[in-house]
């Protein structure tokens, strides 16, 4: 294998734990890079995740990168140009750089800010996501939004305390939520961020006010939730993996606040006593603790609460009644709800009419 592929090799294996869409997985192209394909549509397409430097002189307690004994980098220049060759070969469509930080985190953001550069003045005009290092400078983060489509610094935990049990160097309030307001001022409505889901012992009531904070401050496009995967080797080695569910529940409760106008406050009523997510769908969960919704007459804001109704079929629903009412489940086939429904009760006509399971 020559350098250039060691390189590849051991530096897309570890850029792997940044998300940078939902349901991603990981391929391997030749014996060499892992390529991450968004399977959803809209996204991305075929990228290339990479880390400019394999080393950091961090200390974060969960992070694979701790482990590294070889210290392999690209420049900016071999970077961008490894890139560019699978590029126009046609086997990666985009690409997510992040970088550890040997040394000084200046000099790592300015690397990569170089690499988007040098892409563009060679006619790359693709997909290409930034990530900004904690403890970034402001100038560095505007240029990284200048060239890049998306640039995001993620959170990993949800406060000051539990980043503190898992990485003592970063500064939470600092390093992290000051940059990622720069991040936001430079690309609004345009940034991601991510949250290790369990890495730090937090509880959903703690990771739902933290997410709730976000969109109500700094606005992100999405908000990415991973499974804490302890590594050996690591100081979390012996630390409990978060089960997969505990993400994935965590993609429904994002998309009941982003999509569904579901407010934080009605989400807690979806947690235990002790502050978690039970391993159901939070939106069935909240559905079964309220009463029916009546198809001909609740409002939109009412239906998106009805399992197996989501945005598409709340207006499907209200532009279907407005020609007749609807009568009973038939008719909401006919709108396409075909999906599993929680067994949630809705109601057909007027008050006295007939009031039947949702897909029972
Ligand atoms: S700063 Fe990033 S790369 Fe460095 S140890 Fe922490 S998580 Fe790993």
């Amino acid at each position: 294998m020559s350098m250039q592929e060691r390189k590849l090799t051991h530096l897309t294996a570890a850029g792997r734990f940044d998300i940078c869409s939902p349901g991603e997985c990981i391929r391997f192209l030749s014996a060499a890079p892992c390529i991450t394909y968004n399977r959803r549509a809209g996204g991305c397409g075929r990228i290339l995740k990479v880390l400019l430097h394999g080393t950091c002189s961090y200390d974060c307690a969960y992070c694979a990168i701790r482990l590294q004994r070889e210290r392999l980098s690209f420049s900016p220049e071999e970077l961008a140009a490894t890139f560019l060759g699978l590029w126009r070969e046609g086997l990666v469509g985009g690409l997510f750089l992040s970088s550890g930080i040997p040394q000084d985190v200046d000099e790592v953001m300015h690397d990569i800010v170089e690499t988007g550069e040098i892409l563009r003045q060679r006619g790359y005009d693709g997909y290409l996501h930034l990530k900004v290092l904690p403890g970034a400078a402001r100038a560095d983060i505007h240029d990284a939004a200048r060239v890049a489509n998306r640039i995001s610094i993620n959170l990993e935990t949800t406060s000051p305390d539990r980043l503190g049990s898992i990485a003592g160097v970063k500064d939470y309030r600092q390093d992290i939520l000051k940059r990622q307001a720069w991040v936001a001022e430079e690309k609004p409505g345009s940034h991601t961020t991510q949250v290790v889901v369990g890495v730090a012992d937090e509880t959903d009531r703690e990771i739902l006010a933290c997410v709730a904070d976000q969109y109500r401050r700094t606005h992100p496009a999405r908000i990415h939730f991973s499974a804490f995967r302890a590594l050996p080797g690591t100081p979390l080695a012996s630390h409990p993996d978060t089960p997969g569910w505990r993400a994935r529940r965590w993609y429904q409760a994002d998309h009941l606040l982003r999509d569904y106008g579901v407010s934080a406050d009605e989400l807690r009523a979806a947690l235990d006593e002790e502050g978690f997510f039970g391993n159901r769908d939070p939106k069935e969960v909240l559905a079964a603790s309220s009463g029916p919704v009546n198809v001909n007459l609740a409002p939109r804001r009412d239906l998106l609460r009805v399992p197996g109704i989501g945005p598409k079929g709340a207006d499907r629903i209200l532009a279907m009644r407005r020609e007749r009412p609807f009568t009973g489940p038939n008719d909401l086939k006919r709108a396409g709800l075909r999906g599993k429904a929680a067994g949630r009760c809705v109601t057909f006509g007027g008050r006295d009419t007939v009031q039947t399971r949702l897909f029972p």
